[in-house]
């Protein structure tokens, strides 16, 4: 395999049709360190085909192959990610900025994800027979691949993003092509070349490698893809889901959030809680440069330890070590690229129009040794005196910006923390157990951490309301977006049932 062969259709490595690349930048110069294959409408098309003859209408080799033989290639995969973790953690590194400590998390996080799908594949693997009323009747429901599968995931965590689609959709029996972002798409080639290495057979796992427009809007209205996955952002993910939806297809989408991370001054009661909430905090809202959907990018606190709160945290925020994520001693890389940045800017000086008060960052750091001048570096940024009518309040910055908005009682704090188009996920911070259970019933989100940030474990569902998406990926439900259910009617006395005279 060559560099730039990096599509993979039907069990064969090869170039773009086109024979069109693109140079892979390393976040933290702006230099181009891979080249991948920069694949077209063709290559898209190659896959789906690919994929639809070994799906084969359910009956090619791996639909029908035992759930055990599944599960246990699953569980090869899991070791092979194992195996791989250190150089599976620099490839991320150098991708998308993460440091290397985040991309070991994000490999131990996938190998789990493998080793959960094979387990639950394994158990809810038998159908359900349901009570027809009849002792002639034997009825049960079962379940069955959707079909051929197009992946679509972003750039923040690409490794994590495929593996969530990968692991359920090979565990129920699909075949699939996975498209990575085109800014990010190493991990993802890696990880299908475990696949091919623990023994899938040739056609059931594709890559195609290239941008949205056309490779995932192609896969996105393609007839013979049935189950269309999407992660990314709202624009995107809904354009392209409105071709999948013409066709009919299943349609899963993660899309953007808006989180808040809400603080009671009762969990600022001692000095071990104040310490905590504020750690937590920075963490939520900082951690990958802001680069997660899931941020704690809106801190909504009790007006009583604002002051004292948002001092600390400003505090503790100039301190993050911003730097080249492979360097050692490093806790915060780049943003992933120079539109990431462009964005952030522009955030940054519209909520300062708009009246925000910058307790610390708003710019680019001084350049160092750690941090060269042509990486895309911004500085952990808190921004005071914020509402939501701003800009910066309402739309994903994706990046490390903390708003501030403060609240004088729980109904205030849960109306700010509804008060947003997204639903993805939000913490509620209190010493009163009472208190933080009611607040965390009444949170419009789909995820809800209670004294904590940011943990998720594979077998709970991960999934937004409202505008952040439709579907769920983990735990059970995330199997059964790969899963048709069939019911099976069995009449074991059949008779005449006389509804016409004839
Ligand atoms: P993006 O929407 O720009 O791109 C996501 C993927 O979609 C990429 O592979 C891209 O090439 C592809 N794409 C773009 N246009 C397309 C089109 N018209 N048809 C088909 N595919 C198309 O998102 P991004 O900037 O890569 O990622 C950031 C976004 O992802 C943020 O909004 C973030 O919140 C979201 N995200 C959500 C979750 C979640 O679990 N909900 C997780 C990670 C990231």
């Amino acid at each position: 395999m060559s560099a730039a062969e990096t599509i993979h259709v039907d069990g064969v490595w090869r170039a773009a049709a086109s024979g069109a690349v693109r140079e892979v930048l390393d976040p933290a110069d702006a230099r181009p360190f891979r080249t991948v294959a920069e694949g077209g409408a063709a290559d898209a098309d190659a896959a789906v085909l690919a994929a639809h003859r070994a799906f084969d209408g359910g009956q090619g080799t791996w639909p029908r192959t035992p759930v055990a033989e599944r599960a246990a290639l699953l569980r090869r995969v899991a070791g092979l990610l194992q195996r791989d973790r250190e150089e599976l953690a620099l490839i991320e590194s150098r991708d998308t900025g993460k440091t290397l400590e985040e991309g070991r998390v994000d490999v131990d996080d996938v190998t789990n994800a493998f080793g959960y799908f094979a387990d639950l594949v394994t158990n809810e693997s038998g159908g359900r027979v349901v009570d027809a009323g009849s002792p002639d009747v034997h009825s049960v429901v079962v379940h069955e691949p959707v079909g051929v599968c197009a992946l679509i995931t972003p750039w923040n965590y690409p490794l994590l993003q495929a593996s969530w689609k990968i692991a359920p959709a090979l565990a129920a029996g699909n075949t699939f092509v996975v498209k990575p972002s085109e800014v990010t798409p190493l991990s993802t080639v890696h990880l299908v070349k475990l696949l091919v290495e623990a023994g899938l057979p040739a056609g059931v796992a594709n890559i195609v490698t290239g941008p949205g427009v056309p490779v995932g809007a192609r896969l996105a209205e393609h007839p013979q893809v049935d189950l269309f996955s999407f992660t990314g952002g709202l624009a995107s993910g809904t354009r392209a889901a409105q071709s999948a939806v013409a066709g009919a297809k299943r349609i899963a989408l993660e899309l953007g959030g808006k989180n808040p991370n809400v603080v009671f001054a009762d969990a600022c009661a001692t000095e071990d809680g104040f310490d905590t909430a504020v750690d937590q905090a920075l963490n939520a809202a900082f951690i990958h440069s802001g680069q997660v959907c899931s941020a704690g990018a809106r801190l909504i606190v009790e007006e009583s330890v604002k002051d004292r709160f948002v001092t600390e945290l400003a505090h503790r925020a100039e301190k993050i070590r911003l730097g080249r994520g492979t360097a050692d001693g490093v806790e915060c890389g780049p943003l992933v690229s120079q539109q990431q940045l462009d964005k952030v800017e522009a955030y940054v000086a519209s909520a300062l129009a708009e009246g925000a008060k910058l307790r610390c960052g708003g710019q680019r750091p001084e350049p160092s040794e750690l941090r060269p001048a042509t990486g895309y570096f911004y500085l952990p940024t808190v921004l005071d005196g914020c509402h939501r009518e701003m800009k910066v309040v309402r739309e994903e910055t994706f990046g490390p910006i903390l708003t501030v908005e403060s609240f004088r009682d729980e109904e205030e704090a849960v109306a700010l923390a509804n008060d947003t188009e997204y639903g993805l996920a939000g913490a509620v911070w209190s010493g009163d157990t009472a208190r933080a259970r009611r607040v965390a019933a009444r949170l419009r989100h789909g995820t809800v951490w209670i004294n904590d940030y940011h943990p998720y474990l594979p077998q709970a569902e991960w999934g937004g309301f409202g505008k952040s998406g439709i579907g769920r990926e983990l735990g059970l439900s995330g199997l059964d977006e790969y899963r048709e259910s069939k019911h099976i009617y069995e009449n074991l006395r059949p008779a005449p049932v006389r509804w016409f005279a004839g």
